[in-house]
């Protein structure tokens, strides 16, 4: 059976997931720790992307190169920038694109250069499966997590994620951040710092990408607050219940 790597970026997320790995071996490799094992009976790699665009390169190229896995699925959580996009809320992502790049005048704003494109898709067929998984841990999650969440019912939602090497942190940031990528007709529902690297790399390999972030603060002002708490408190049983779903679909 083929393996899947489950990218996270902080170790609060992924520590509920290692508590669940069965026959678990630690590789150390590129200053990180790769946890080889099972879960529900699927040959899975954990890692840490670590935060930021390059670290998570390094991470996915590891994965891909010296683990051989099949396709990376990454569970995080994100600042919700979209619409009705709330606390307590999911993104499954569908496509990436980098809000910090700008090789203008060279190449148009946010394009990778020599890509010839703004945005990397996730795979369709994985990206559903990690859709249906969502929705699962969420109808559960909210009866265990209810009272933390903004809103009685979390919503899952599917569209852009924004990533940048930025921890956006106010409503004038989130603004500009928005505005620019609007007058390209981009409108992300998420910002977060590595998916769109992980995504670049996946493309490069051609490996099936697909990710998901629950939403712990709203990019605003108040996003140090109510991030720290949310990853604390939400994010890691999130991650595991989402990722129990996802595996048993895997071919
Ligand atoms: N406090 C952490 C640093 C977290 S950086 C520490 O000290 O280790 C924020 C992480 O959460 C990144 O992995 C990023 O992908 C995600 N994230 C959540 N909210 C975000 C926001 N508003 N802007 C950018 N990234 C965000």
């Amino acid at each position: 059976m083929s393996t899947t790597a489950i990218l996270s970026a902080l170790p609060e997320e992924q520590r509920g997931l290692i508590e669940q790995l069965v026959h678990p071996v630690a590789i150390h490799r590129a200053g990180r720790v790769f946890w080889r094992g099972e879960l529900v009976g699927r040959p899975v790699v954990l890692a840490l992307s670590k935060i930021g665009k390059v670290a998570a390169a390094t991470t996915a190229t590891t994965l891909i190169e010296a683990f051989g896995v099949a396709r990376i699925v990454f569970t995080g959580v994100a600042g919700g920038v979209g619409p009705g996009v709330v606390v307590g809320d999911a993104v499954v992502a569908t496509g990436f694109v980098q809000h910090d790049l700008d090789a203008s005048p060279l190449f148009p704003r946010y394009e990778v250069p020599l890509y010839d494109r703004r945005q990397f898709d996730c795979d369709g067929a994985l990206t559903a499966i990690l859709l249906e998984a969502t929705c699962a841990a969420l109808v559960r999650a909210r009866g265990q997590f209810g009272q933390k969440f903004k809103r009685e019912r979390p919503v899952v939602h599917a569209g852009l994620i924004a990533s940048g090497d930025r921890f956006v942190s106010s409503a004038i940031e989130s603004r500009c951040l928005l505005d620019g990528l609007k007058d390209v007709g981009l409108a992300p529902l998420a910002v977060e710092m590595e998916g769109a690297a992980v995504a670049q790399v996946c493309h490069d390999y051609g490996v099936p990408f697909a990710a998901v972030r629950t939403i712990s603060d709203c990019a605003d002002d108040q996003a140090p607050q109510d991030f720290s708490r949310f990853v604390r408190e939400v994010a890691s049983p999130c991650a595991r219940a989402i990722v129990q779903n996802l595996m048993p679909m895997l071919l």
